[in-house]
């Protein structure tokens, strides 16, 4: 498989000059919408199951129910909410940057462009644009890999996506009552090829031809060729789709979506050593047991072939420890009368212990991560351990720039959260602190 991320300067450079830039709206205009029967569509074209897709029907069914697309001022922004729209975002953007052809409704557009900042230029990568090459990975096909040393929380990359669709495209054909699950997603199917199709066609011939080479496991299921590759290749973040490099259940490197710059940025979870494969997680949970990971990932079409899940009994059980972690910590407030002060024994060990679980199992990105990190970072600072507070404050700062670097709106509203109830387990802290110093113990 191909690395998904093809809009990167070194294909955006020519850009060709028949790109439209033009809006497309979608309008279902005037005139009566005819009921098909699609129980008969479904016959012609071979059956319920595995039906092959007949984009010529569609055809027929869309002129019927008379869609029409008509250009339109990319700079409108006053369009209907539920109405669709292909868009080329962002509309000025600095070449070298790249743009996404956009298939959105009125009230994404206006989301999309209205936010903050938008549309600001991709950040460069830390380690320069070259820091990752694209190479034959063993069992796996095309794999992206690291090209010099990289330490957590550097930016690998931030690029702009090729193609954002809907998740959902809701049938636009009336169903009848004898109209079945099975043909209503073949519709849709068909429906998302056709969009594609549109989409794929407003792309250079050069993004254009790395698009169709992509690979695509969804052949067999009814899906057209172009929107096999989507959904082979696609991943959902917050309101768009973007594409993706390897997963692993130990991935060193995390994406976020980035609404000002509208691209995604890539950034590495642990220190990542040259040569070294780039590999992030398609799962939400990386906690859940192997066999419950393996059965998320078959719509992807392979099975993950990690450390972790290749030694579930230990990963397993590893695992269900570190679920824990993300529970509410309560500082220690017990103080022994006599004997060493607590804060070893206490906080440090235990937590560092943790921490090297998490690291064993390839889990720097998960949340708890940068907690434990954190809570290193106060514990060696209030027993005044210089050397070990700076290693646990970059760990924790990197963590950050990792979970919150991005700003989408739903990332934004997390870190809000977050930072309230920081500042509330901070004051808590310095309050435990205050009192056990005020008792004499360090
Ligand atoms: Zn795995």
């Amino acid at each position: 498989m191909k690395r998904g991320f093809l809009n990167n300067a070194k294909t955006t450079k020519t850009v060709k000059k028949a790109v439209l830039t033009a809006d497309i709206e979608r309008d279902s205009g005037p005139g009566t919408v005819n009921v098909i029967d699609l129980a008969a569509q479904s016959k012609e074209v071979g059956g319920l199951k595995r039906a092959p897709v007949a984009l010529d029907g569609l055809d027929e069914l869309l002129q019927q129910k008379r869609i029409i697309h008509k250009e339109m001022d990319s700079s409108l922004l006053d369009h209907p909410d539920d109405l669709w729209i292909i868009t080329t975002q962002p509309a000025t953007a600095d070449e070298l940057d790249g743009r996404s052809e956009c298939y959105v409704s009125g009230r994404a557009k206006r989301a999309i462009v209205n936010f903050p900042g938008f549309p600001s230029s991709l950040p460069r990568p830390t380690n320069g644009a070259n820091c990752w090459r694209v190479e034959n990975s063993p069992g796996k096909g095309m794999g992206v890999f690291a090209n010099c040393d990289m330490k957590q929380g550097d930016l690998i990359m931030a690029e702009r996506p090729l193609l954002v669709i809907p998740a959902m495209m809701e049938p636009m054909i009336p169903m009848t009552m004898h109209t079945t699950p099975e043909q209503m997603r073949q519709l849709v199917l068909l429906q998302q090829e056709k969009t594609m199709e549109m989409l794929v066609g407003r792309l250079t011939e050069e993004d254009q031809k790395a698009y169709r080479e992509l690979y695509n496991c969804h052949t067999e299921d009814g899906s057209g060729p172009l929107f096999g590759v989507h959904r082979t290749n696609a991943l959902e973040v917050s309101d768009y789709f973007e594409p993706v490099v390897y997963s692993s259940c130990r991935p060193n490197a995390a994406r976020e979506w980035d609404s000002p710059t509208f691209s995604l940025h890539l950034r590495a979870t642990r220190n990542i050593k040259k040569d070294e494969e780039i590999t992030i997680t398609y799962l939400s949970d990386l906690l859940i047991p192997t066999a419950e990971r393996q059965y998320q990932l078959r719509s992807y079409g392979f099975q993950c072939g990690c450390e972790a899940c290749s030694n579930p009994t230990s990963s397993d059980a590893n695992r269900k420890k570190i679920q824990k972690f993300g529970e509410p910590f309560f500082q220690p407030m017990a103080i022994p009368r006599s004997g060493p002060p607590p804060l070893m024994d206490l906080l440090i060990n235990p937590t560092l212990r943790d921490i090297k679980l998490m690291e064993d199992e390839g889990l720097e990105s998960i949340k708890a991560y940068g907690d434990y990190a954190g809570r290193l970072m106060n514990g060696y600072m209030q027993l005044g351990n210089k050397t070990e507070e700076k290693k646990w404050r970059r760990a924790s700062v990197a963590h950050k720039l990792v979970w919150w670097g991005a700003r989408n709106t739903a990332i934004k509203e997390a870190a809000e959260a977050e930072k309230k109830q920081k500042e509330m387990m901070e004051k808590m802290l310095e309050e435990t602190w205050a009192k056990m110093s005020r008792m004499g113990v360090n």
